[in-house]
């Protein structure tokens, strides 16, 4: 029998939940049921799953709990963006983003506390690692903005582009995708993912390998190693060529192509030559290109180009039959869009800290 007070039912696959009913003595189908009234249905209060057991009812309620992030901080966008201050059981923060109409609904979901990948035009990454988050912290996003947003019975899709580098929490990222898909809670097709990676090249290829296969960025920015050690550190280890590589060999359903995420900054990589030698290296791979004009923000050292740089860009591009889009950034006023999301405050803790922690005071 268990006994752990503190079981998170909002951390569990289905089969875990089948396990951890049956560890009370109760039918693990009942799991089926619990699933659905958290996820499904946002109920996460057993006196609310009014089709279980009286037993079981007062069981989960006395052994088990359901972990939510809180909403701490909401702000709405001139263009409808939102976006939400979500507290985590530790006291920790995440921003979670819904951009609405872009022509479906996205959800911009968070994986890490910060990131450690630390690319020189991203707010995050001057925040560094806190820590990563859980998978039932990664879907619990999912469920606080279907749940804040009123979106149950919406159709959405969700872009891994928020807070974190997901590949550096691969086993979490993909237990969450994993949850989210579930038909039993919010069905979400991995279809509608889209994971967002600096590159590491190992881990890419173990995507390669996985059932449920979402679909792939590449937030590439460069087309010299040089030039990408100079903004992207993980280069170093992984460079361009392998990244490149690793992509070449990337599996990819029919109709699919992998997007390759290109943050243009004034002077340093926006120049015609730039889009003349992107086009080359992309060359033979099933891809198309999207363009992020930097959205500046205090501490970050780059400019955004103007729109006709962007364009013209864009243009060398296309004459090169690549496809290309530029990406419209949306909820810059209120710090929502790409690489402005940065929670202040809770930087890493000093050995100091760590050790009062550890003491207990
Ligand atoms: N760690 C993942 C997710 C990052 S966020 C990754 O690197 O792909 C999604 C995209 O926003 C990435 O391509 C990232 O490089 C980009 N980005 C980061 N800071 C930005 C900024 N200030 N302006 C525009 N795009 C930015």
């Amino acid at each position: 029998m268990s006994t752990n007070p503190t079981a998170d039912l909002g951390n569990m696959t289905l089969a875990a939940l089948g396990d951890f009913i049956e560890s009370l003595g109760h039918k693990r189908f009942h799991a089926r049921q619990v699933y659905a009234w958290i996820w499904k249905r946002g109920v996460t209060d057993p006196e609310g799953m009014t089709d279980l057991p009286k037993a079981l009812r007062a069981a989960l309620a006395s052994q088990a709990r359901v972990a939510t992030p809180e909403v701490v901080q909401r702000s709405v966008s001139e263009d409808g963006t939102r976006k939400l201050v979500l507290k985590l059981g530790d006291g920790r923060q995440i921003e979670s983003v819904f951009i609405p109409d872009t022509p479906s609904q996205t959800f911009c979901i968070s994986t890490q506390v910060g990131c450690a990948m630390a690319c020189a035009f991203c707010l995050t990454g001057k925040m560094g690692l806190v820590r990563h988050l859980t998978a039932g912290e990664i879907a619990g996003q999912v469920r606080v903005l279907l749940d804040t947003l009123d979106m149950h019975d919406t159709p959405f899709n969700i872009v891994l582009m928020g807070m974190g580098e997901p590949l550096h929490n691969y086993d979490e990222t993909m237990k969450a995708l994993a949850m989210l898909a579930q038909e039993q809670g919010v069905g979400l097709s991995p279809k509608r993912v889209t994971l967002s990676t600096v590159g590491l090249v190992p881990m890419l290829d173990k995507l390669a390998a996985e059932p449920l296969m979402p679909n792939l960025a590449i937030s590439l920015h460069a087309t010299t190693e040089a030039q990408r050690v100079a903004i992207v550190p993980p280069s170093k280890k992984y460079t361009l060529h392998d990244i490149l590589e690793a992509c070449r060999r990337f599996p990819l359903a029919k109709r699919s192509r992998i997007t390759f995420e290109y943050v243009m900054l004034a002077g340093v990589n926006d120049a015609p030559e730039d889009a003349r030698r992107l086009a080359k290296i992309l060359t033979g791979i099933k891809g198309k290109v999207n363009l992020i004009p930097l959205n500046a923000a205090p501490g970050i050292p780059f400019e955004r180009p103007s729109d006709a740089r962007v364009d013209a860009f864009a243009a060398i591009l296309a004459e090169r039959g690549v496809t290309v889009s530029v990406r419209k950034s949306r909820g810059r006023d209120i710090r929502a869009a790409c690489g402005q999301l940065i929670v202040e405050g809770q930087g890493r803790r000093s050995p100091a800290q760590l050790l009062s922690e550890a003491m207990g005071s």
